[in-house]
């Protein structure tokens, strides 16, 4: 069993919030243990608590389908969330939810050490990097101790919304072409810019 491993045992297990006391199950990530790009969205919804996967949903099918249109194999990334267990008729997760996974979080980015960790929406902005207008900041490269981070739209965000859909289309077609142009954490062409 790897280390990636361990972290699912004891997010399965996890009794560190209330969010324990209401769910089916608790919803670890999955994905490649190497993957070059992590994936992380809010907390799970009803059909990820009754699977126990993340992202499998209706959210989960449209992030499926941006990911294919970019050209991303599905197997090759890894997805995970903030929370790992769902909030009550899937409100924001509270600060002390967010805080008691907080780690779980940070060893699966420090355990898998992505190229880059592509944030879904606001919670993740805001657990990850204290941000909070994804409007305003999608589309970015932000590198914090070491790390980098693209920012995009949560797919749950462009259900109903066409335009919100291409977006984040696009979005994903810059983060595939900034993947392909990143060499030791530093990008490779010009007109990729990474903000501090
Ligand atoms: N929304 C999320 O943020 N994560 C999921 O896994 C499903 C829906």
């Amino acid at each position: 069993m790897d280390e990636l491993d361990k972290i699912k045992n004891q997010v399965v297990s996890c009794t560190l919030c209330n969010l324990c006391k209401n769910r089916i199950n608790a919803v670890p990530g999955r994905g490649s243990h190497d993957a070059k790009v992590i994936f992380v969205g809010e907390a799970p919804g009803r059909f990820e608590d009754i699977k126990g996967e993340p992202f499998v949903g209706p959210a989960g099918k449209k992030l499926d389908e941006a990911l294919r249109q970019a050209g991303f194999d599905k197997n090759s990334v890894y997805i995970t969330n903030v929370v790992k267990c769902r909030p009550p008729n899937n409100r924001v997760p509270h600060i002390v939810e967010v805080e008691s996974c907080h780690d779980y979080l940070d060893k699966e980015i420090s355990l898998i050490k992505p190229t880059i960790v592509c944030i879904l929406g606001n919670t993740a902005y805001g657990s990850l990097l204290g941000g909070a207008n994804i409007s305003k900041n999608r589309g970015k490269i932000i590198e914090r101790n070491g790390v980098l981070y693209f920012l995009t739209y949560h797919p749950a965000a462009v259900i109903y919304n066409k335009n919100l859909f291409e977006v984040l289309k696009k979005d994903l077609d810059k983060l595939r072409e900034t993947v392909t142009h990143l060499k030791n954490g530093k990008v490779v062409k010009p007109d990729i810019e990474i903000t501090s």
